[in-house]
């Protein structure tokens, strides 16, 4: 009946139950300063990302209330719709509120890229997380020159002992790194990795160290430039590990959203 369906989410004072989302984006941000101070980082280095990949908008558009404007997508053809609907959502609380608080997120592409869909991300995305091979970087390259504009990518980079579908091996990256510095419309601003799924907490902290060593050498020896920054490593099982170990981004999915009607 109506009453009880109504009333499930009520607390007895009649206002919402601690809003779950808002409770769970608290406690991650919580915890990244914990492991933070364990290693002696400023928190202000590393940057949530929330992979909004598993919820529907209405749970893109709280975050954007919660002035939470760094979101990652794997997949292009989503990415594009939630980025379309951003817009929409951002304009029509611009003119209900002629406020600026809200404002269209960051889309992070943090999932495999095929070639064929390079042109129809790249407007959409302002970081691609998962540059695996140079043909891959000269579609971005050509693409991103076509829009007039260039595009930041990371190296995505298997830093793991075991074989993997995605990312280069730990012996390539160097090489690669530095084929893309000659490409004019792509800058390489980082890498990142994904820890292999059935690792334990001393095989994780040997991938994202492996990845932090591969970062320091790549930006001494190869791209040389202050923007090459970013760390992108851990997520929801791992990512206080990962911010020990030095990532300066974490994607992270179902920490947020455990408990949340997924609309
Ligand atoms: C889904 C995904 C994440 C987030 O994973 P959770 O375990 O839900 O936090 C992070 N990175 C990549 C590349 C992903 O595909």
């Amino acid at each position: 009946m109506g009453i009880l369906t109504a009333d499930r989410d009520r607390a007895p004072g009649g206002g919402k139950v601690g809003d779950r989302l808002a409770d769970n984006v608290r406690r991650v941000r919580e915890r990244i300063g914990e492991a933070c101070a364990r290693a002696g980082r400023d928190s202000a280095e590393v940057t949530l990302v929330a992979v909004t990949k598993t919820v529907g908008f209405d749970t893109v558009a709280r975050l954007l209330d919660m002035q939470v404007f760094q979101l990652g997508e794997s997949r292009v053809q989503e990415l594009a719709r939630k980025a379309a609907l951003a817009r929409e959502y951002v304009e029509r609380r611009r003119r209900e509120t002629a406020s600026e608080v809200v404002r269209p997120p960051d889309w992070h592409m943090i999932g495999h890229l095929q070639r064929n869909k390079v042109k129809a991300l790249l407007s959409h995305t302002s970081l691609i997380h998962s540059v695996d091979s140079l043909r891959l970087a000269e579609e971005i390259d050509q693409q991103a020159g076509r829009l007039g504009r260039v595009a930041e990518v990371l190296l995505e980079i298997n830093a793991g002992l075991e074989p993997q579908k995605h990312g280069i091996p730990v012996g390539a990256a160097t090489h690669l790194a530095e084929q893309l510095t000659s490409l004019e419309s792509l800058r390489l601003v980082g890498v990142m990795t994904m820890a292999p799924f059935d690792a334990d907490e001393p095989g994780l902290r040997a991938c994202f160290t492996r990845l932090a060593e591969l970062f320091q050498e790549i930006r001494a020896e190869v791209v040389r430039r202050p923007d090459f920054r970013h760390l992108s490593m851990g997520m929801s099982r791992d990512f206080e590990i990962a911010v020990e170990c030095g990532a300066t981004m974490v994607r992270v999915g179902t920490a947020l959203f455990e408990g949340v009607d997924a609309g």
